[in-house]
């Protein structure tokens, strides 16, 4: 029996999918593959579907069904990843590096049921490890895991992030690398805001707040993951890293700066929905109804605006989920005999994510002056320590976002 020496991948290397958009693309990615190989040593690939195909499969699945939960969903739009990894190991061993095509499940990734949706449960990194122990490069199909009883499950859209961090974290990697088509994360996302500013380092803390209220270039769970772990991210552009340009942005547990901007990005959310019910009695018990059936559902909510209408026994009740949940929505809201009054998705979250928040006052007041100025209209508004958020009419998000990256990031106030 030969002897197997296990060797531990120092790093994890993900693609997202306009990376592998194309053949030449996943060859050029095969170049930075076999690059970082040679330098670096052992290492673990993670890749999504090739760009617009999640969207194509998801388009088609939708002709026949909106319900999203199923075990068809899963298998439909996992096979995206399942092309793509085995493109890109084929390409690597065309050029003499080693590699094996894996599916999620394969890899180890063990999710819970939660179809569409499903959450990592375990990890189990055995495999990878023998292939790596091999001289083999593993390419890890993103996005995606199997429940205990092997049914394919999806973590989500944007999960191949997920996947990569959750690997980095398992295998105890050095640094989790996410390649994309921007050189980093930046102040605001550089493809609205034309003069947004690429971040060098920033916290687990704001990063979390900054891609649970929209900005995609990470997905919320993958920062989740890896502050838990502490796993370095490095958000590296691939076309850029082609031509070896290593410049990013590093997310890890930086301490915050000494003197904090007060806002270090922002953001905006399209996926909203904004449900108001009216004159609700507080005998009814709805709060506590509506929102346990909607956990039941895994239904993310996220801004609650509960008003009492004073001494009548009745309040209003506004709440915000994801725009994609709306129709699971109401059948919880007719399980529940409940009638919304106003369902609203025209509307955008415009967000302000700084830790130097904590430490100034003021911020509220300078957003509000600067979107009255600009006459944006304000929908609700919620805050916490370091963030804050405006809900606005989506044909007024790109000006709010502009005007208020200008009054925060770029006016000379800010420096
Ligand atoms: P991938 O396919 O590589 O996973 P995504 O499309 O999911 O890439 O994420 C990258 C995109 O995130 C960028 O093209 C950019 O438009 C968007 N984005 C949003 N906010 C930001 C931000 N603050 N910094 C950088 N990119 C951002
Ligand atoms: N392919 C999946 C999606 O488009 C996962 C990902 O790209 O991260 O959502
Ligand atoms: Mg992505």
């Amino acid at each position: 029996m030969a002897l197997r020496f296990r060797v531990r991948p120092v790093r994890v290397l993900k693609f997202g999918g306009t990376s592998v958009g194309s053949i030449e693309r996943i060859q050029d990615v095969a170049q930075i593959v076999k690059r970082r190989f040679e330098e670096d040593g052992p290492l673990c690939v993670v890749a999504s579907a090739m760009s617009g195909e999640t969207d194509r499969l998801v388009n088609l699945y939708k002709q026949l069904s909106s319900n999203t939960q199923t075990f068809e969903y899963d298998l439909l739009v996992a096979s995206g990843e399942q092309a793509s990894v085995s493109l890109l190991a084929t390409a690597l061993n065309a050029i003499g590096v080693k590699s094996r095509a894996l599916l999620g499940f394969q890899a180890g990734f063990v999710t819970n049921k939660d179809r569409g949706r499903a959450k990592i449960q375990t990890m189990d990194t055995e495999q990878i490890s023998q292939i790596c122990a091999e001289g083999i490069v593993p390419v890890v199909a993103g996005f995606q895991g199997a429940d205990d009883k092997g049914y394919i499950t999806t973590l989500g859209r944007g999960g191949s992030d997920t996947s990569a961090v959750a690997l980095a974290a398992a295998l105890k990697a050095e640094t989790c690398d996410i390649y994309t088509d921007v050189s980093g994360v930046y102040t605001a996302d550089p493809r609205i805001c034309a003069n947004a500013r690429r971040i060098e380092k920033m916290s687990f803390e704001e990063m979390m707040e900054l891609a649970s209220l929209g900005a995609k270039v990470l997905h919320p769970r993958s920062v989740e993951i890896a502050a838990k772990y502490n796993t370095i991210i490095r958000v590296l552009n691939t076309f850029e890293a082609s031509k070896g340009n290593t410049m990013g942005t590093l997310v890890g547990p930086f301490e915050d700066l000494f003197e904090s901007p007060v806002v270090t990005a922002l953001t905006t959310d399209k996926n909203l929905a904004l449900i108001s019910i009216k004159d609700l009695h507080e005998k009814d018990n709805v709060l506590d109804r509506l929102f346990t059936k909607l956990s039941q559902e895994s239904v993310i909510v996220d801004i609650i605006v509960h008003s009492a209408i004073r001494r009548s026994g009745k309040y209003n009740l506004s709440f915000s989920t994801p725009k994609d949940d709306i129709e699971l929505i109401s059948n919880c809201l007719k399980s529940l005999g409940l009638e919304a009054s106003q369902m609203d998705t025209d509307l955008v979250k415009v967000s302000l994510v700084g830790t130097g928040m904590r430490s100034h006052s003021g911020v509220a007041a300078r957003v509000f002056h600067v979107l009255a100025q600009n006459n944006v209209k304000i929908i609700c508004t919620t805050t916490s320590e370091i963030k804050i958020s405006c809900v606005v009419p989506a044909a007024q998000s790109e000006i709010a976002l502009r005007s208020l990256h200008d009054e925060f990031i770029t006016s000379e106030k800010n420096q």
